[in-house]
């Protein structure tokens, strides 16, 4: 596929989500939020669901997490507009509770797998819990686990913590921090840089 057939089917992709209605969080939502970012990008950041601020404005990451995340970003040498930036889930949980197992596969079924089709990244960074659990079906401690580096079919994943525990916990933010270091490294090791 030509880099402006993927952007073009990201559109319909995009629309798609703004209009969804397959799963019960349509219902609660402001905007449903798509993703953001170029495409295809090196790098897909995967967050868990959109907050308030996401769900006014229709973009991922615009909260308190947000800001956190392009922190992080800075730290493994890279910006905001150069990779794409998504969560598990479109729509807003309401009083942003975990989404439901039935929400996380509907949605990654209709709409994340496509995603991660078109943007064709190198590398995958899960944020927390729930996107290591979406996408790798492993239930591991983030405590062992993060800054490594997963192989699944033909995909790395690299595992670190969502910016909202690291946002209330200094020590988990210290140990994000780290992560980013080492995130940097692995994308200077990448051959395609
Ligand atoms: N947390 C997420 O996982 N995604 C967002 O878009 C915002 C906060």
């Amino acid at each position: 596929m030509t880099k402006q057939e993927r952007q073009k089917r990201m559109q319909q992709l995009d629309e798609g989500i703004r209009v969804c209605v397959k799963c019960p969080l349509h219902k609660s939502r402001t905007h449903a939020v798509p993703g953001e970012g170029p495409i295809p990008a090196e790098v897909f950041i995967l967050g868990e669901a959109p907050g308030a601020k996401e769900d006014q404005q229709g973009r991922p990451f615009v909260g308190p997490s947000g800001l956190l995340l392009e922190r992080s970003l800075m730290i493994a040498g890279l910006n905001r507009q150069e990779v794409y930036i998504t969560s598990c889930v479109k729509c807003r949980p309401p009083n942003n509770r975990t989404p439901h197992v039935n929400e996380l596969d509907t949605c990654q079924a209709a709409w994340l797998n496509q995603q991660l089709d078109l943007v064709n990244p190198e590398i995958v960074v899960l944020l927390g819990r729930v996107a290591m659990r979406q996408l790798l079906h492993e239930q591991w401690s983030l405590q062992k686990i993060h800054g490594e580096i997963v192989q699944r079919d033909k995909r790395q994943y690299f595992l670190t913590y969502h910016p909202a525990v690291a946002f209330h916990v200094p020590e988990t933010r210290a140990s994000m921090e780290e992560d980013m270091v080492r995130l940097k490294q692995l994308l200077a090791a990448s051959v395609s840089r």
